[in-house]
C-alpha cells in the first residue's frame, strides 16, 4: 500500500517524516519543541485518560523509583502490584480477582488468548485452539494479536505466517447487512458466530474475542443493544469463551469501568491497557473470571504465562495512582454523563455537514464517519487520504485526533475518534469540537481543490 500520508498514515499506522516533536504536557494541552500548543483530543490512542503531567501521577511513580523500580515477579510481590490487582477486581467486579499484568495493549490480548488455550488444555480439550473474531476489528501488533485482527494494511506484509483464526463479519448499526432491519442486528450477528462455531465443530473452538466498542478499526462502534448478551449466550451452549477486548474502550473510556458492564455482561476474560495507567507508563492486563482461574490454578498452579516486567513495580504504582484519582474523582459517572453531552456536541457542529455521515460512540469515545454519499452511504475513493487530510489539518489547527480508515471493508472508509481526556473542563471539550469542526471543513474544502 502506498504510503499517502507524509505525517501519518492512518490505514498502517505508520509515523511519517514531518511529524512536531513532542516537549511537554499539562492537563489536556500538549507542547511541541517549537512551542505550539495543541489540545489531546484523542488522548493520542484514547491513552490519557487523566491528561498529562498530572503531579500526583507523577509523584507517586517518583516515590516508587526513589525506593526501587521494580521487584522481579520471580522474587517478589509488591504494594503497587497488590493495590492494583484490588483495584481493578473492586472495579470489574468481584467475579475478576485473577490478572496477568503486562505492558501494553497486545500482550495483554496475547496473554488473554494464552490463558483460553491453557484453561481448555487444563480442562482435558486440547482440540479447542482456534479462535473466532470480527472483521473490522484490532487486536494488538503481536502476531497472536495480529492473527486474529482485521485491519488489512497492518496484516497484509505479514500474510502467512500468522495463526490460522476465524472471523465473522462486524457489526455496525449504520453498515448493517442487507435486508437485516436494525432491532434484528444483534440476534443475526449472534447466529453468523453460532454458524461458525458449527461449521468448524465446536470441540476445535477455544474463544470468541470482540470490542464492545470497535476502535482502531471501526471508529468508535457500539455493539448493538443485546448483542453481546446474545454473543454470550452462544458461546455457552458450545463451550467457547468469551474474550473482550478492552484495550481502548475500556478502564472507563465508555462510562463504565468495564466497557461490557454497560451490556450487563461478564466476558470470561478480558484484556485492558491504555487507559489503565493513562500512558504514564507502560501498562496492560489480561483479567480473567475466577471460573477460569478456579480450572488453570488447580490444573497448572496458576497462568502460564507472563513475562520480565509482568508486575512491573513503577508501572504498577503509576496505575494505581491513575485509578485511585479515577475513582476518587468519580470520573467513570463523569464520564457517564458528559459522554452524550459530547455526542451532541458533535452531533451540532458537524450534523450538518453533508460529507458526515455518522456520529456515534460512548462516553469519551466518539468516531465520526465521513461518506461520499449520505443516501447511499458510500465511502470516499480511498486514494483522496480524507482521513489522513482531517488529522493533518487538525494537527495545523492545535487538535489531536485520531483518524483512521478502511473502516467499511479494509480499504475504503474514513473516519476520526476522539477520546478526550475524562478530567476534560466543559471549556476543552468545546474548543475540541469547535477545532474538529474547522479541522473536517479545511480538509473537505482540500478534496475540491
Ligand atoms: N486492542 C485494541 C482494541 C487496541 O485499540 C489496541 C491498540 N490500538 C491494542 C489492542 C494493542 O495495544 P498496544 O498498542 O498497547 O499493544
Amino acid at each position: 500500500m502506498r504510503h499517502r500520508d507524509p505525517a501519518w498514515n492512518p490505514a498502517t499506522g505508520a509515523a511519517g517524516a514531518g511529524l512536531p516533536r513532542v516537549a511537554w504536557g499539562k492537563g489536556a494541552f500538549v507542547y511541541d519543541s517549537a512551542g505550539r500548543r495543541y489540545l489531546d483530543g484523542s488522548g493520542g490512542p484514547a491513552v490519557f485518560c487523566l491528561g498529562h503531567g498530572h503531579e500526583e501521577v507523577n509523584a507517586a511513580i517518583t516515590r516508587q523509583l526513589e525506593r526501587i523500580a521494580h521487584g522481579y515477579r520471580y522474587s517478589f510481590t509488591s504494594d503497587p502490584l497488590e493495590e492494583l490487582e484490588a483495584l481493578i477486581t473492586a472495579a470489574a467486579g468481584p467475579a475478576y480477582g485473577a490478572m496477568v499484568m503486562v505492558s501494553g495493549g497486545s500482550e495483554a490480548v496475547e496473554s488473554a488468548l494464552k490463558i483460553a488455550l491453557q484453561y481448555h488444555s487444563a480442562r482435558g480439550e486440547p482440540s479447542r485452539r482456534r479462535f473466532i473474531a470480527r472483521r473490522r476489528s484490532w487486536h494488538g501488533n503481536t502476531l497472536g494479536a495480529l492473527a486474529v485482527s482485521d485491519f488489512l494494511a497492518r496484516r497484509a506484509p505479514f500474510e502467512g505466517a500468522l495463526v490460522e483464526a476465524s472471523f465473522v463479519p462486524s457489526v455496525n448499526a449504520y453498515r448493517p447487512p442487507a435486508g437485516v432491519a436494525p432491532a434484528a442486528l444483534a440476534a443475526h450477528a449472534a447466529a453468523e458466530l453460532e454458524a461458525e462455531i458449527l461449521a468448524l465443530g465446536p470441540a476445535r473452538v477455544a474463544a470468541f474475542i470482540f470490542e464492545p466498542v470497535v476502535g482502531a478499526a471501526g471508529g468508535a462502534v457500539p455493539a448493538p443493544p443485546g448483542y453481546a448478551a446474545a454473543v454470550r449466550a452462544v458461546c455457552d451452549r458450545h463451550g467457547v469463551l468469551l474474550i473482550a477486548d478492552e484495550v481502548m474502550c475500556g478502564s472507563g473510556r465508555c462510562g463504565s469501568w468495564r466497557a461490557l458492564a454497560h451490556d450487563g455482561v461478564e466476558p470470561d476474560l478480558f484484556a485492558i491497557a491504555k487507559g489503565l495507567a493513562g500512558g504514564y507508563l507502560p501498562l496492560g492486563a489480561a483479567v480473567y473470571h475466577r471460573r477460569v482461574a478456579e480450572v488453570i490454578d488447580r490444573v497448572h498452579g496458576g497462568p502460564l504465562t507472563g513475562h520480565t516486567f509482568t508486575g512491573h513495580t513503577a508501572a504498577c504504582a503509576a496505575g494505581v495512582a491513575v485509578q485511585t484519582i479515577v475513582r476518587r474523582e468519580r470520573l467513570v459517572e463523569r464520564v457517564a454523563a458528559d459522554g452524550p453531552r459530547l455526542l451532541a456536541a458533535l452531533a451540532a457542529e458537524l450534523g450538518g455537514i453533508e460529507a458526515v455521515g455518522d456520529i456515534r460512540g460512548r462516553g469519551f469515545f466518539a468516531g465520526i464517519e465521513f461518506v461520499a454519499d449520505r443516501a447511499t452511504r458510500r465511502p470516499f475513493a480511498p486514494e483522496l487520504g480524507l482521513a489522513g487530510r482531517v488529522g493533518r489539518a487538525a494537527l495545523a489547527a492545535g487538535l489531536i485526533c485520531y483518524p483512521l480508515s478502511g473502516n467499511v471493508d479494509g480499504v475504503q472508509g474514513d473516519a476520526v475518534l476522539i477520546a478526550p481526556p475524562f478530567n476534560a473542563t466543559a471549556a476543552e471539550l468545546e474548543e475540541l469540537v469547535a477545532l474538529l469542526g474547522g479541522a473536517v471543513r479545511t480538509a473537505l474544502a482540500g478534496l475540491a481543490r
